[in-house]
């Protein structure tokens, strides 16, 4: 493995030593909800809204008879309340018919569920099943363009160059620590360079950028 991908790695773990999730749920399928939710909202306001959510139904046979107004009712608070709230029902019918209503454990399968897009997929096998997989949301597309790890245009080219520069039993690992860093150091308009441990390894600092 390159140095400066070792190293980056190493400080990543030091800023967070317990890389997780910061969803709430108790299943497979509440994470599957969960992750749905996420996508332009925060994990805070989604954890207050899915125990609203799961109170009504929490596994996919009861979600796949709500009424699409009961689900967007519930979910509002989380944004685009009507695509989500239909992600959600497609979803759990499509558990329910080809699945029946258990969330599938492999990456390929979980990726043809009806309005579960790629990064979806890659979280849920990460954090529900313990697999290795990077999702690349908007964070993680940030922290590692800037740091140089890859040099890419959108968040599928990320994810393969990123496959290519870890080492496969960190893939996960290295998903929450770049997230993390981007949710709480290095914010989108706002990088916080002065408090960043990775300044000497980070292209977008090298070239000034931050200022
Ligand atoms: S030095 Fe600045 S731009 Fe680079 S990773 Fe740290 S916070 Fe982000």
């Amino acid at each position: 493995m390159d140095a400066k991908v070792q190293q980056t790695i190493d400080i990543l773990a030091e800023e967070f030593p317990e890389p997780k999730s910061e969803l709430n749920f108790n299943s497979p399928f509440e994470l599957l909800v969960a992750v749905i939710l996420s996508a332009q909202c925060t994990d805070k306001r989604v954890n207050i809204v899915t125990p609203k959510l799961f109170a009504v139904a929490d596994d996919a046979f009861s979600m796949s008879q709500l009424d699409l107004s009961v689900i967007e009712d519930i979910i509002h608070p989380c944004g685009f309340y009507h695509n989500k709230a239909l992600f959600i029902s497609n979803m759990s019918k499509d558990l329910v018919e080809r699945f029946n209503g258990e969330v599938p454990s492999d990456i390929d399968s979980l990726r043809t569920l009806a309005g579960v897009g790629r990064k979806t997929a890659n979280v849920v096998y990460a954090v529900g099943f313990g697999g290795q997989a990077i999702a690349v949301d908007t964070h993680v597309f940030r922290v590692a363009n800037r740091l140089g790890l890859v040099h890419a245009n959108n968040v599928y080219d990320t994810e393969k160059q990123l496959m290519n520069v870890l080492p496969h039993d960190k893939w996960s690992d290295c998903h929450h620590y770049l997230l993390l860093h981007g949710r709480y150091v290095c914010k989108a308009r706002n990088p916080q360079c002065g408090k960043c441990p990775l300044t000497h390894l980070c292209e977008y600092y090298a070239k000034g950028e931050e200022n």
